[in-house]
């Protein structure tokens, strides 16, 4: 929104903020990462749809508060894993914000194991739900992205889109996945102002990681408080977790007319883990 002289000093602000007048869908964003951005984008005065799954009652809370910026807020349940839900949830947003600008790709889910033992089901609803649901949401609104020449599509990949780890087959075959995906979308968009990235994250503290704790102190047989520090951090140069701030303040660049010529990118946020 272009500022007047006839504009409050209320609408002057919300016209500066960076997302103002932009629509964003954020993926899995009932929990960790994927709230973070939500907020971070709301709080720059974008219209948000958020998705995943959870309490009722927390997911309106949530709702209600990203309403508290200014902006509309929406929510769909729709299942990642099922590519009829994935457009019901881009029809939704059309419906209710008008349009998709930004399409962040985030709802993920782990399984730890070592893989003569990997259950195929498991390996399945990882490709599904952290590579194949980018496709299909991304492939859904391209299309509009073009017609306008703006988009923004971030992918939330992970270091392990770059490195691998033992018994994590489904998820380190999905991430570097959604990495390639990620670089045909920059392609494809380069000449229609569409950007897309991954963000690649190193360990961060949410509740995927929490139940990881558990799964890798199963699957090595050893304390959660070693899993923390031999495995999960061991190779992190920092010792420390990621934050879903920095993230998320990483997301809002990326959406950001600053961030127009990047594009294409692995964007490693793990503490120098894969620059070993
Ligand atoms: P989280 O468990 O806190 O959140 C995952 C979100 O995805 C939740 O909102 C959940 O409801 C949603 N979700 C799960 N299955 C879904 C489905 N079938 N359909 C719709 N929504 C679904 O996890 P997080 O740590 O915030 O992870 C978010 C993303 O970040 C994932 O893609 C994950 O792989 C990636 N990542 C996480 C870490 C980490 O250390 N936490 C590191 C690197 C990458």
């Amino acid at each position: 929104m272009p500022k007047s002289s006839t504009m409050t000093a209320q609408e002057e602000m919300k016209a500066a903020r960076i997302l103002a007048g932009k629509s964003a869908i954020v993926t899995g964003s009932t929990s960790g990462i994927g709230l973070g951005i939500a907020k971070a984008f709301a709080r720059e005065g974008a219209d948000i749809l958020i998705n995943g799954f959870g309490d009722a009652a927390e997911i309106e809370q949530t709702r209600r508060m990203l309403e508290t910026f200014g902006g509309k807020a929406v929510y769909s349940g729709a299942d990642m894993s099922k590519p009829e839900a994935i457009l019901g949830m881009i029809e939704l947003a059309r419906e209710a914000l008008g349009k998709v600008d930004i399409l962040i790709n985030n709802a993920g889910i782990q399984f730890v194991s070592p893989i003569e033992d990997f259950p195929p089901a498991k390996w399945d609803a990882i490709i599904a739900i952290n590579l194949s649901s980018a496709f299909h949401a991304s492939r859904a609104v391209f299309g509009e992205m073009k017609a306008r020449k703006w988009g923004r599509i971030i992918n939330v990949a992970s270091a392990h889109a770059l490195v691998a780890s033992p018994f994590k087959s489904a998820y380190v075959a999905a991430k570097h996945g959604q990495l390639g995906l990620t670089k045909v979308l920059a392609l494809e968009g380069a000449e229609f102002g569409i950007t897309a990235n991954a963000i690649c994250p190193g360990y961060v503290w949410t509740p995927l990681v929490e139940k990881q704790i558990a799964d890798q102190a199963k699957a090595h047989n050893i304390s959660k408080e070693r899993v923390i520090s031999e495995v999960l951090l061991k190779d992190t140069p920092t010792k420390k977790f990621t934050t879903v701030d920095e993230l998320a303040a990483l997301a809002v660049f990326l959406v950001s007319e600053a961030a127009a010529s990047l594009t294409g990118q692995a964007l490693a946020v793990d503490g120098a883990w894969t620059a070993h």
